[in-house]
């Protein structure tokens, strides 16, 4: 059947056309349909192969000149040189290759730590599966939240909307329905018992046979015409590739004066050309942007560990310059393990002993336990805290304990109830659950209708205490329904401020007996008249490691600020308690939200800590005031309407665990563990990768600057040539590869979480690092030449050997000042020098490389150096430290100058 047209046949018969039942598939034929159909993917046709990577290494301006040049010198007779040229070229291509390879295999690996999954139903049980390993046929669950896994029929839906606007333009949410739809030709929008691959769920759940996967949904079809490659370069590589363009013409500018002074003095003219070329392949920083992304990608490994998974690169750079957290509570800054503590019904408070989901413990009331089948309103208040309830309690063998699958809040409900002796299989034998208005942050609320043997139909209810309050018109006292008079009204909102004040998370419990079944499911609104009965107070502790993650963002200069949809009071209680709530600091609730004007809050905002009773709309209006006062702001979110203010935020975060695949799509990074405390880390190492980007960057052309002014100032003075083309290349392979890669590495600087937060538009050669590579560089040429004249001056003769020392101290200064890069602010002392293994590793396979060009006969040859004595490597490492330890000498000083000031 043409598989356009499912949505005109009938549920049972798209089931049968693709021979599968409710139940689902069995494994042997999902497997046997993944070999028919293929993987459920969109083919990513963005993605370089190999060899174009290869010989992309080949496609710069200079290095074709200098292949060029080699050429000719190999046909005029210099085949030495020509043949080691070549070997450098293509070793130099090769180690750009296989960064630039790394680089991709690890960002391709993040694209698949966050690939999606699906729930299915396969041999009669609910699983999840990556959304990959779909095929037609399996019959998936949606709910808010989610994105659609593959292109699917509708068989059975309860309020379900979606938003189709990635595929149909159409941002307003869709209602759907399962009935058939005759049209053949209906337009994809019209086609209302589909859902699409790409599009997401608003509202509702659903049940739905997959009709097509992979290149064959309809986003596969247009995949092509949409595949615009995803943002992964950040704004400072960005800003580095122009770095780069601008650094092409100065060295070319550069190199023709060379060329030109020395044809001027005299030098052999092909000679001064290919010296020219050479000087402009190892001036230029080729490699610079896949060292970049090497580090991007390393250090966003290094983030996975500490379970940050980042889904934006550029959002590396921006961690660093985060300024406000703006945490959610419940399962962010807290545990997200509930346990009912208090409860308060008939107008008693008891007290609940036992720990966790454990279904053991007491119900105390006056100091005596009590049985609460003996207490009508307790009684009442558990069976229907159990039956409004979509959550299960399992016990595991591994860890020895009960816990929660589903909302934890519920899992807390059902723990008490079981307590008491009541679980939902034995309760709905007795009444079956009919509707259902799933909970929803906005709402606050969650209602179910049941009906018991007779037919009569009972509408349940649970949700914020002061929200429930407002619909109820009765209470139950002495097992009756009875009016709520002011005062009682008033008694409940006080123990709700108790219980609040405590931290607990507060849960009110309501009813209606329903007359017409039909009059309330037309109802838009049916939680009205409802008596209600008791409120429940759960512990959430919060988690311990975010005291530690509070107090360390504080030394940052981030402050950290509690969005919560819970009460006022038990927010500010666990505000306090962590040390969000500093002296001065105000709360603000979603009601005072409501009547501020957006210039309002922006002035208030700075000294907001806590937002309680919000919804997630207003996330957005916090994100947008605290942007205003030019705060650079972080956000969690987990839910489909938390979405815009995650995109808003400067940085948005979403839930591994307990967010919605929409908050995840929206979100920059993704907390595995769904914790405060990872927020942190991932701060910490974006502080670290951009510490470690300015390192390198800072050492590579500060190398480069040597290099040139080296060069320029001989042949500006008309010596000849310290360094030879071939010896200018090693020194570019030496030292420009294996170092830098591994200061990309360096473990980040002790005091990093002790700096204010980086200024967003800072330049990369800011606090210092612009004048250091200028000053290191000129130190480096000065040092090198001057080795070189001195060698020279004395003895004309000794032309190789003054080359070979300057290549020797060209070499060495770099590989010194190399450790001197590793500390952003201190010098080379101040921090350990063996910190970096890798460095270490480096730096030594280019001391040996350097010795076997100076030593190994053969190399001699290729090199054109001659050996050196103790006495020349004297002078060699003493002009080599200079650089580094002149300056190192001088910033000394000032410290000591300031400290006296200081006095
Ligand atoms: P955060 O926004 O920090 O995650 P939160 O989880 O407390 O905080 P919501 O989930 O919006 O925020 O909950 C708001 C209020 O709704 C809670 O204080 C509680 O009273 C009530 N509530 C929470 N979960 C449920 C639920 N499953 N059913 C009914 N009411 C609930």
């Amino acid at each position: 059947m043409n598989q356009a047209e499912w949505h005109t046949q009938s549920p049972r018969d798209c089931l049968q056309l693709l021979e599968t039942s409710p139940s689902g598939l069995g494994a042997d034929e999902v497997q046997a349909r993944l070999v028919t159909f293929g993987e459920n993917r969109i083919e990513d046709t963005s993605q370089a192969a190999w060899y174009t990577l290869f010989f992309n290494q080949f496609r710069d301006f200079m290095v074709i000149v200098l292949l060029a040049a080699t050429l000719i010198s190999g046909l005029l007779g210099e085949f030495i040189d020509a043949i080691t040229i070549i070997a450098i070229i293509i070793v130099n291509a090769l180690l750009g290759f296989f960064q630039e390879l790394r680089a991709e295999k690890s960002l391709a690996s993040l694209k698949q730590l966050t690939a999606p999954v699906a729930h299915v139903i396969r041999n009669t049980e609910r699983v999840t599966v990556p959304a990959a390993q779909l095929v037609p046929g399996d019959i998936v669950l949606l709910e808010s939240g989610d994105r659609i896994p593959a292109d699917v029929r509708l068989l059975a839906l309860q309020g379900f909307e979606t938003e189709e606007s990635s595929l149909t333009g159409e941002s307003l949410p869709i209602s759907k329905h399962a009935d058939i739809i005759p049209d053949p030709l209906a337009p994809l929008g019209d086609r209302k018992n589909m859902g699409y691959m790409g599009t997401s769920v608003t509202r509702g759940k659903a049940q739905a046979v997959v009709v097509a996967t992979g290149m064959n949904t309809e986003m596969g079809k247009i995949a092509n015409l949409i595949q615009t490659a995803e943002d992964t370069e950040t704004p400072l590589q960005r800003r580095l590739d122009q770095l780069g363009k601008i650094l092409v013409y100065i060295s070319l500018g550069i190199t023709a004066v060379v060329v030109l002074a020395g044809i001027l003095h005299g030098q052999h003219v092909f000679h001064m050309f290919m010296a020219g070329v050479s000087l402009a392949v190892a001036a230029i920083p080729e490699g610079l942007p896949a060292i970049v992304t090497i580090a991007l990608a390393i250090g966003v490994q290094r983030m996975i560990k500490r379970k940050a998974i980042v889904r934006k690169l550029p959002s590396v750079e921006t961690l660093g310059c985060a300024t406000v957290i703006c945490s959610d509570k419940t399962g962010t800054l807290t545990q997200n393990k509930m346990t009912v503590q208090e409860i308060w019904a008939g107008g008693k408070t008891y007290h609940v002993t036992g720990q966790g989901y454990r279904p053991e413990g007491e119900f105390i009331f006056n100091g005596s336990g009590v049985r609460p089948e003996k207490r009508p309103e307790l009684a009442r208040l558990l069976q229907i805290s159990a039956l409004c309830n979509n959550a299960e309690l399992v016990f595991d063998e591994n860890i020895k304990d009960w816990h929660c699958h589903g909302d934890p809040t519920e899992g807390a409900l059902l723990a008490v109830a079981a307590k008491a002796g009541y679980s939902l299989a034995d309760i709905a034998q007795q009444l079956q659950r009919v509707e259902e208005i799933p909970f929803d942050s906005n709402r606050k609320m969650m209602t179910v209708i049941v009906r018991d043997a007779s037919g009569r139909h009972t509408l349940l209810t649970k949700g914020a205490p002061d929200v429930l309050l407002e619909r109820c018109t009765h209470i139950l006292l002495d097992g009756k329904s009875v009016p709520l008079t002011k005062a009682l009204r008033q008694q409940i909102l006080e123990v709700n401020h108790a219980l609040g004040s405590e931290a607990l998370r507060n849960i009110g419990v309501a009813y209606r007996e329903i007359r017409s079944l039909d009059s309330i499911k037309r109802m838009a609104d049916p939680e009205v008249q409802l008596t209600f009965v008791g409120l429940l107070g759960m512990i959430d502790p919060p988690r311990a490691e975010v005291f530690e993650a509070i107090h360390l963002c504080k030394n940052a200069g981030i402050r950290t600020v509690m969005i919560t949809g819970d009460h006022q009071v038990t927010a500010e209680a666990i505000a306090r308690q962590l040390g969000i709530m500093t002296a001065g600091g105000l709360t603000v609730t979603g009601a005072e939200l409501n009547n501020m004007t957006d210039k309002q809050l922006a002035k208030k905002a700075e000294s907001i800590c806590v937002f309680a009773r919000v919804s997630p709309e207003h996330k957005l209006r916090i994100v947008k005031a605290l942007q205003e006062n030019g705060q650079v702001v972080a956000m969690t979110g987990d839910g489909v309407n938390d979405a815009p203010a995650i995109q808003a935020a400067d940085i948005g975060i979403s839930m591994g665990q307990g967010g919605t695949d929409v908050a995840k799509d929206a979100s920059a990074l993704i907390l595995s563990d769904d914790n405060f405390a990872t927020i942190v880390a991932a701060i910490e190492e974006g502080r670290g990768i951009y510490d470690n980007i300015r390192k390198f960057v800072r050492y590579l052309l500060s190398s480069n600057v040597g290099e040139i002014i080296t060069m320029f100032v001989a042949t500006l003075f008309g010596f000849p040539l310290p360094l030879l083309p071939i010896q200018i290349l090693c020194v570019n392979l030496v030292t420009d590869g294996l170092p830098a890669i591994a200061l990309g590495v360096d473990p980040a600087e002790k005091d990093i979480m002790q700096r204010k937060p980086r200024n967003v538009k800072e330049s990369i050669f800011a606090r210092g690092v612009g004048t250091k590579i200028i000053t290191r560089g000129i130190f480096i040429g000065i040092c090198t030449l001057s080795v070189f004249w001195l060698t020279w001056h004395n003895d004309p003769s000794q032309l190789q050997k003054a080359q070979t020392m300057a290549f020797a101290t060209l070499v060495m200064c770099q590989l010194i000042q190399v450790f001197d890069c590793r500390s952003v602010e201190g010098g080379i002392f101040s921090r350990n020098i063996f910190g970096n293994v890798w460095l270490i590793a480096a730096v030594c396979s280019s001391i040996t490389f350097l010795l076997c060009a100076i030593y190994v006969p053969a190399l001699q040859i290729i090199f054109k150096s001659v050996p050196l004595h103790l006495f020349d490597w004297a002078v060699v490492l003493v002009a080599a430290a200079i650089p580094t330890f002149a300056l190192t000498v001088r910033r000394a000083g000032r410290r000591v100058t300031r400290a006296r000031l200081a006095r």
